[in-house]
């Protein structure tokens, strides 16, 4: 199912007189979320994230906007009569229930043509239950089960109607490290089995990253970049999408062009043919460094950290924005972890430049 968002907007009134001010949780987003897709929603909290996926699931109604399921506009429709399902942060499990009577649920409400017989209902709930792999569970009441069980339990829940769309909103957040990676793999297969549209809610972008087959970066409401992950992240568009992907995130140092050539201090560090004089944020990220005692980009060494198959080389400059900057080179890299100062080249297509007063990205031909 192709999900469209047209010129969403939702602003929620100030209760608040001291400060008047509406808040504006979702601006003019527009987006069309292609068919079959895993969507992965990412942004710093408050960002809006949340709400727009409930204007989604029509659990919040748009302000402006409209809201279409393949060329049906729902915009107006309960969410009963929209065929969504939804997975909540913490589960929202009924704990009286076993876990086939939590699965069963949906299904016994079902009115009209779309009313079950109980053998029905049974194989379907069965069905759910064997796709996210809990079918030995079902006598089990929610407390017997660990957090990652729970979850694929909510999931099993939101997927036994097959809705025409399944939303997502942190489903990961409560689970532990491994159990994390565990369920977002689950999740993945689960969506690229079932083909349901699918749009996923995180502030983690490795999270998002590793699962969506699109990002949508989100900003004070406003989408800044949307795109393929790997995209996103070699082209962002803006200091700010720059920032967000990436672990360790990219170093940020002030600098400036003269000449069509880039400096960070006086290190002219590389060329930058069309960019016309004008101070610069230049974003490097940690592997678009290379180790070269000949290199033009000149530093304070302050660490070396061995992380098995990398190396980690932490330094310091006085134009980068962060205390620390840090560069990760292969582990068969030769480094005098005594000296003073650490030089490095710079590899062309990992290093970005962005306006000074608008932080946005200044494209220039990388040779
Ligand atoms: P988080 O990751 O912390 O859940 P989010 O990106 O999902 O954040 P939202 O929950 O969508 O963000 O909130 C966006 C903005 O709208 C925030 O500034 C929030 O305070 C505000 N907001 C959300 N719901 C309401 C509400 N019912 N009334 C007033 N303001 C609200």
């Amino acid at each position: 199912m192709e999900i469209t968002l047209k010129n969403l907007t939702k602003i929620f009134p100030s209760r608040n007189k001291k400060s008047p001010d509406d808040v504006v949780a979702v601006n003019d987003f527009d987006f069309t979320i292609p068919d079959g897709k895993l969507i992965g929603l990412l942004g710093p909290s408050g960002c809006g994230k949340s709400t727009m996926l409930y204007m989604i699931s029509g659990l919040q109604k748009p302000t402006s906007g409209q809201i279409f399921f393949g060329s049906d506009d729902v915009t107006q429709l309960s969410p009963e009569n929209r065929g969504v399902g939804l997975v909540f942060q913490n589960y929202a499990l009924y704990p009286h229930m076993t876990v086939l009577q939590n699965i069963l649920f949906p299904l016994q409400n079902l009115k009209g043509e779309d009313k079950l017989t109980k053998d029905q209902m049974l194989d379907k709930a069965k069905d759910a239950a064997r796709l996210v792999q809990i079918d030995e569970l079902l006598d089990r009441k929610p407390s017997e089960l660990s957090g990652g069980q729970q979850q694929r339990v909510a999931i099993a829940r939101a997927l036994v109607k097959m809705p025409r769309v399944l939303l997502l909103d942190e489903p990961l957040s409560n689970l532990d490290a491994r159990l994390r990676l565990q369920t977002r793999e689950e999740i993945s297969r689960i969506q690229k089995e079932t083909k349901i549209t699918t749009v996923f809610v995180t502030h983690d972008q490795e999270e998002a990253m590793s699962i969506s087959d699109m990002i949508v970066v989100m900003k004070q409401g406003v989408v800044q970049q949307t795109g393929k992950p790997q995209d996103v992240y070699d082209n962002p568009t803006n200091l700010f999408v720059a920032k967000f992907l990436g672990t360790p995130p990219i170093n940020v140092f002030r600098g400036h062009v003269a000449g069509s050539m880039l400096y960070i201090g006086s290190s002219a560090v590389m060329a930058c043919p069309g960019v016309k004089d004008c101070e610069v944020y230049v974003g490097i990220r940690p592997e678009g460094f290379i180790l070269d005692p000949a290199g033009p980009f000149e530093n304070s060494l302050r660490s070396v950290e061995v992380m098995g198959r990398d190396v980690s080389v932490v330094f310091t400059s006085p134009d980068s924005m962060n205390p620390t900057a840090r560069a990760i080179i292969t582990s068969e890299s030769v480094i005098d972890e005594k000296s003073p100062t650490v030089r490095f080249s710079i590899k062309p297509r990992k290093l970005f430049l962005f306006d000074f007063a608008s932080e946005k990205r200044i494209r220039f031909e990388v040779k």
